[in-house]
């Protein structure tokens, strides 16, 4: 089915993988983690774990680098029995340190995309996460000025985007998301009314996989890349 984008005059954008990469650190991380842990469990194991550690504390630490850093700690004092030496603690705060000192490396056409839809639309950018390493990477991004407004969630479920949306006065009819994650950045809008296109990083978290069941009978649009955008959105060249 076409999807007619006419009505749409607030874009809102995804950050991490969508704007830059973020998940590919995440991996690395998780692999450093695993190596230093090697002698208490096989990789496979220690990734489980983790994984069981993030979802458990997520309630409580929300989502970004601080909260999968403490989730390291607890999952390293659990697999070592409760006998992590120090220094192996101290590893690990070094290599959620690591990540937080990463450089911004923006994906292929961000600026561009984002140079051409701002001269038509209004827009905005919504990520979750920490708040301090979110602001942290759009100031090292220097696509700040891009933006009308930018918000960081708790987390990116329907009510989240609802109430963003009656704050900034967007009717949800005239919203366009875009982003990495069908969980976080396309299924909420579209169940809320507003439009989403998806365009796929090359890794997602597991947390943020979505069933077949969940996206059928959805209208979104799934794009490669996201120079695509501008070939699909009316007049954005003007
Ligand atoms: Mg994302």
């Amino acid at each position: 089915m076409e999807i007619n984008y006419d009505d749409i005059k607030v874009i809102g954008f995804d950050a991490d993988d969508t704007l830059w990469v973020n998940e590919t650190y995440f991996r690395e991380a998780e692999e450093a983690f695993a190596k230093l842990l090697s002698e208490y469990e096989t990789p496979n194991k220690i990734d489980q774990e983790l994984f069981k550690m993030e979802i458990g504390n997520l309630g409580l630490y929300g989502y970004g680098v601080k909260a999968f850093t403490l989730s390291m700690v607890e999952c390293a004092l659990e697999l070592s029995n409760y006998n992590l030496p120090s220094r192996k603690m101290n590893k690990i705060l070094d290599i959620g340190k690591t990540m937080l000192n990463k450089p911004v490396e923006l994906l292929d056409g961000v600026e561009e995309v984002l140079k051409s839809l701002s001269k038509k639309y209004r827009l905005i950018l919504a990520t979750k996460g920490d708040l301090l390493d979110q602001e942290r990477k759009l100031e090292k991004s220097g696509l700040t000025s891009y933006f009308h407004h930018i918000e960081v969630l708790s987390d990116k479920k329907e009510n989240n985007y609802a109430k963003l949306l009656k704050h900034l006065d967007i009717n949800p009819g005239e919203f366009l998301m875009i982003g990495n994650s069908l969980k976080s950045d396309v299924l909420p809008l579209v169940n809320i009314g507003a439009k989403a296109i998806h365009v796929p990083f090359h890794t997602t978290w597991a947390h943020e996989e979505v069933t077949e069941k969940e996206t059928n009978g959805k209208t979104y649009k799934t794009l490669n890349s996201l120079r695509d955008v501008l070939r699909i959105l009316p007049e954005n060249q003007t």
